[in-house]
C-alpha cells in the first residue's frame, strides 16, 4: 500500500524564489506528469537522469520549465523520481501541485522522501536522522558530523558492533545444540575478551554525545561580568551586528537574549545577562537572578572584567559563583590604559574550585573562594588536579580585538583534537545515546554472567538485547510507528 501511491511536494523553501523545485515520487510519477507536461518528448521516453525542456500546462500555459527523470532504483527515493523546475512563486507552484494531485498524486507527509528511501532499504535510520540534521545544521561542525553520518560511518560501526555479538550468540547456541561438533571449552575467555572490546566501543560513542550535543545545539555561553565591563559590546563583537543595546548608563541589558554565534565553525548559543550585582531595582533584579541562573545552565562562561578599572567587590562576588565551570576571563577595554591589577585577578581565579563545595561561600562579597567549608582556613587549590585551568586573555570588544584567541581557546576546550575530528564518529541524537546506553547495560550482564560463572546459555539472553538495542540506531529492530514518529519530525519535501 505504502510504495504503491505517488506522492508530490515542494522540496525547496515556502517563500518565493527565483526557482522552486516540486519533486513527485512513486510508480505513476513519471505518468502523471506526463499528463501536465509539454515538451518535445514524452517522460515516459526518457532516458534516466537527463532533463527536458517544456511547459506545465492544463488549458494554458502554466509555467516554463525544466523537468528531470530519475528512474527506480536509482533515486533519492529509489521510487521512479521527476523534479519539476519552476519559476520559484508560491501560487505559481501550488497551482502545479493542484495539478498533480488531479492527475492521481497526493501531497506528502513531511519526511515521506526520506521515508521512502529508508523503506527502499538505501539509507538506513542513522542516516535518515542525518539529512534531517544537515538541513538544520548551524555551523561547520555540526555539519560535518552529520555528512559523516550520512556517509555511513555510524552505521558500518553499529553493524559491526552487531555481527560480532551475533556471532557469539550463534556460537553458543550451535555449540548446545550440537556439543560433538562446537566446543564451549575455554569459551568464557573469549567471551570476555569480546564483551569488554564491544562495551568500550559502545562507551566511545557515547562519550561523543556531549560533544556531538554542544557541535548541534551549540555551546550554551553565557556571557557576565560587572555592569559596563563591556558585555554588550563583547556580545557584539561575537556576532559582529549591533544586536544588543549599548550604553553608557549601568544596568540597561536589562533583559535575557539569547543570540547564537559562529566562532570559526563553533556554534555559541549566547545568553546575554545583566550584570551580577545587588540592586534594588526590580526589573534589573529579575535580569540578576536570570543571569545567576544562566551561569548553572552554561556551557561556558565567558567571564568580561573591565581593564580599565580596578578589581572591586562586584568582580569579586561574580569570580565566587564561577564554581564548577568552564570559563575563559576576558580582559576588556585593552585600548585603554591598564589598571587592572592582573596578578591579583588571577590569584583570585585561581582560588575557584571545581567541586561544590564552595557552595556556601559563593557570592558573599569576599574572597572565600579560596578557602574549603570544612571551616578550617586552609586554602584550596582545586584547579591543579582538574582541567578547571584558567583561561584568560586580553582583548578589547570595542575594536573587535580577540576573536581569533578566543576562537582558538573555545576550541581547545570544547572541540576534540582535528586529527581525531575528522574520522571519529559523533552522536548527537539523543535517541541514538539511549539506544547505546540500552545496549552498554546488556553487554554489563553478560560480563557479569561470565564473572559469575554462569552456563552459557544465560550470556545469549542479554547478548540479544544488546543486539536489538543497537539495531534500534540503525532502524533494523524499530518499531514501524516509532520510525514515522521520526519521520514526522521532518520538514515538508524532504
Ligand atoms: P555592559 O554593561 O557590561 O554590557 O557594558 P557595555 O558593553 O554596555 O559597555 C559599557 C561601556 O564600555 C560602553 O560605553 C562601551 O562603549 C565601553 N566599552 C566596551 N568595550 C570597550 C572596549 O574594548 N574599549 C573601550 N574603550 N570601551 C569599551
Amino acid at each position: 500500500m505504502y510504495k504503491s501511491d505517488t506522492i508530490c511536494a515542494i522540496a525547496t523553501g515556502t517563500t518565493g524564489s527565483g526557482i522552486g523545485i516540486i519533486r513527485v515520487s512513486g510508480d505513476r510519477s513519471i505518468e502523471i506528469c506526463d499528463r501536465i507536461f509539454a515538451g518535445k518528448k514524452r517522460l515516459a521516453e526518457m532516458e534516466t537522469f537527463t532533463a527536458a525542456y517544456g511547459h506545465i500546462v492544463d488549458s494554458d500555459v502554466i509555467d516554463e520549465v525544466v523537468v528531470l527523470v530519475m528512474k527506480a532504483p536509482h533515486s533519492y527515493t529509489t521510487e521512479d523520481t521527476v523534479e519539476i523546475d519552476c519559476h520559484g512563486g508560491l501560487f505559481l507552484m501550488e497551482k502545479v501541485l493542484k495539478l498533480l494531485i488531479r492527475e492521481g498524486a497526493r501531497i506528502a507527509e513531511p519526511g515521506e522522501f526520506t521515508k521512502r528511501a529508508y523503506l527502499g532499504g538505501r539509507i538506513d535510520m542513522s542516516e535518515a536522522e542525518a539529512v534531517m540534521d544537515m538541513i538544520s545544521a548551524e555551523s561547520d561542525r555540526a555539519l560535518s558530523a552529520s555528512v559523516g553520518q550520512l556517509s555511513g560511518r555510524l552505521r558500518e560501526k553499529i553493524t559491526e558492533l552487531r555481527e560480532k555479538i551475533l556471532y557469539d550468540t550463534a556460537y553458543i547456541e550451535s555449540a548446545l545444540d550440537d556439543p560433538e561438533n562446537y566446543s564451549l571449552d575455554g569459551f568464557g575467555e573469549k567471551m570476555s575478551d569480546d564483551v569488554s572490546e564491544i562495551s568500550g566501543e559502545i562507551v566511545k560513542l557515547m562519550e561523543s554525545f556531549d560533544e556531538g550535543r554542544l557541535v548541534k545545539e551549540g555551546i550554551r555561553t553565557a556571557i557576565i561580568g560587572k555592569p559596563n565591563a563591556g558585555k554588550s559590546s563583547v556580545l557584539n563583537m561575537l556576532l559582529m551586528e549591533e544586536r544588543a543595546i549599548v550604553t553608557d548608563i549601568e544596568g540597561t541589558t536589562r533583559d535575557t537574549l539569547e543570540e547564537y554565534a559562529r566562532l570559526n565553525g563553533i556554534l555559541l548559543k549566547l545568553i546575554d545577562t545583566a550584570g551580577i550585582r545587588e540592586t534594588d531595582d526590580k526589573v534589573e533584579k529579575i535580569g540578576v537572578e536570570r543571569a545567576e541562573e544562566n551561569i548553572k545552565d552554561a556551557d561556558l562562561i565567558l567571564f568580561v572584567v573591565d581593564g580599565a578599572r580596578p578589581l572591586d567587590v562586584n568582580d569579586r562576588r561574580i569570580i565566587g559563583s564561577l564554581t564548577g565551570k568552564k570559563v575563559i576571563t576576558l580582559i576588556n577595554k585593552e585600548d585603554l590604559p591598564v589598571v587592572i591589577d592582573r596578578g591579583e585577578l588571577e590569584e583570585l581565579l585561581s582560588g575557584v574550585q571545581v567541586s561544590e563545595l564552595n557552595d556556601t561561600y559563593a557570592g558573599t562579597g569576599k574572597s572565600d573562594a579560596k578557602y574549603n567549608d570544612n571551616g578550617s582556613d586552609q586554602p584550596v587549590y582545586y584547579n591543579e588536579k582538574t582541567d578547571n585551568k584558567h583561561r584568560m586573555i586580553t582583548i578589547s570588544a570595542k575594536e573587535g580585538q580577540g576573536r581569533d584567541e578566543l576562537a582558538a581557546l573555545v576550541k581547545e576546550m570544547f572541540i576534540s583534537g582535528e586529527a581525531r575530528g575528522n574520522d571519529q564518529i559523533i552522536i548527537s541524537n539523543e535517541r541514538h545515546k539511549n539506544a547505546l546506553h540500552d545496549a552498554g547495560e546488556a553487554m554489563k550482564r553478560v560480563k557479569d554472567s561470565i564473572d559469575d560463572g554462569l552456563p552459557e546459555d544465560f550470556y545469549t539472553i542479554d547478548l540479544m538485547a544488546a543486539y536489538e538495542s543497537l539495531g534500534l540506531i540503525t532502524g533494523e529492530t524499530l518499531a514501524d510507528d516509532l520510525a514515522d514518529k521520526i519521520f514526522a519530525e521532518f520538514c515538508m519535501g524532504k
